[in-house]
């Protein structure tokens, strides 16, 4: 009997139109992150399955793939021979720890003599004369032993062997989003939960030397680097922001200096999204959190782009947030020290109820629609991988 890995695609299987390019997606996405592993991989419109003698590390890496909702150890027979199936049964339950339990059978192969309920009776009924203090409970059993049965051969598995995916549909199945990224708690999550949905995911950085340091870069990079577990890579647009911050504060945009930097930042990540073909903008605005994420605030802001802007954690509380943040390992370095280019130039009492006709006077005192080309034609764009090394590693 040959040990192997069984994937069940879940979510997936309800985009009936879509299916064949979600497998398609997921399969790709698959062989990607198993590069380094020697194995045979097949798959069919429910299932995936993976033969190699690395079935523990490659568990390990299917968890953190997007799209799989259930990771099965299953044990196949090409052997269909009924009284088979009932050894092969036996010996998978006897190293297990239940009291009750069902069986159900389903008959992909329908040539295969017996049909689905008998093979479940017979199953059942040399189990129970096998175990002496076992049951059969149809209804809340403790353990499901399936059989399935294929033109390939019979594959036998339970729930007490099935690992829970991480859901969500495959990344790369809705295209590409443009991630405002920080080194702060709330956009690495965002990314993450974008991500989720099946978004492929570029960042944009915004940074400010000499006020902002070569750390706070690298911390950026770091945090992409965690997202890397999700994907192969993820390419970082770095914007230098310095001219732009400095020509709004000299031109005395006092409280509303906030608004003004950000409606700068949402129109060059505009523009960074259109060139590369990006749909939607991402961030990790939350609602309520600081003076430019109120209501009032986010209309003002989102008054420069016209393409939509998705914010994940609009609607979490902070500690939902750092919750999320500890599961994917980039609280710890989003709560390392570096200054960010917001917090460099924040006023004492940022304006919490912007109005569009003071913003629109601000930016007339300065020419800053040549400032953000010359911008955008000095963006560096660093491609980060699980591998990419930025000097950060005694800092985690
Ligand atoms: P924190 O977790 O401390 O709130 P933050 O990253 O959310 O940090 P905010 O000032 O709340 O920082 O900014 C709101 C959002 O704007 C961020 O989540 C991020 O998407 C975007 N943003 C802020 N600063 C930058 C930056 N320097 N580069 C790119 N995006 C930024
Ligand atoms: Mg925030």
């Amino acid at each position: 009997m040959e040990k192997l890995i069984m994937i069940k695609y879940g979510e997936l299987t309800t985009k009936k139109g879509n299916r064949e390019h979600f497998i398609n997606t997921l399969y790709q996405n698959i062989i990607y992150k198993l590069k380094n592993f020697d194995y045979k991989i097949k798959k069919d419109r429910v299932r995936m399955y993976i033969e190699s003698n690395e079935i523990d590390s490659i568990i390990n890496v299917l968890t953190k793939v997007f799209g799989i909702h259930g990771i099965v150890i299953a044990y196949k027979t090409t052997d269909k021979n009924i009284d088979t199936i009932k050894n092969e049964s036996l010996s998978i339950l006897k190293t297990l720890n239940f009291s009750t339990f069902k069986v159900v059978t389903n008959r992909a192969d329908k040539s295969y003599p017996i049909n689905s309920m008998e093979i479940s009776r017979q199953v059942g009924g040399y189990l129970l004369d096998n175990f002496e203090y076992k049951k059969v409970d149809v209804h809340n059993p403790e353990l499901t032993l399936e059989i399935d049965l294929r033109p390939e051969g019979c594959f036998i598995y339970t729930d007490k062997n099935e690992i829970k995916g991480i859901g969500g549909y495959p990344v790369g199945i809705q295209g590409k989003g443009l991630l405002m990224l920080s080194g702060g708690i709330d956009s690495p999550v965002s990314g993450y939960l974008a991500m989720k949905r099946g978004i492929n995911i570029e960042c944009v950085y915004f940074e400010s030397p000499p006020h902002t340091s070569l750390e706070a870069k690298n911390k950026v990079i770091s945090l992409a680097k965690h997202l890397c577990d999700y994907v192969d890579k993820i390419k970082i647009h770095v914007v230098p922001f310095t001219k732009i911050q400095e020509a709004i504060y000299k031109n005395d945009a006092s409280s509303y200096m906030i608004t003004i930097m950000r409606r700068m930042m949402y129109r060059i990540s505009t523009e960074v999204a259109n060139n590369n073909n990006c749909k939607v903008l991402i961030n990790g605005e939350s609602i309520g959190q600081v003076a430019s994420q109120t209501l009032d605030s986010m209309k003002v802001i989102n008054e420069v782009t016209n393409i939509p802007v998705i914010r994940p954690v609009a609607c979490f509380d902070k500690l939902e947030i750092i919750d999320i943040a500890k599961k994917i390992n980039t609280y710890e370095t989003s709560i390392l020290p570096y200054e960010d280019c917001c917090t460099i130039f924040l006023p004492k009492h940022p304006v919490i109820n912007p109005k569009l006709d003071a913003c629109l006077e601000i930016e007339k005192r300065f020419d800053y629609e040549s400032l953000i080309s010359e911008t955008i034609g000095n963006i560096e764009t660093i491609v980060v991988t699980k591998d990419i090394d930025n000097n950060l590693k005694e800092l985690l």
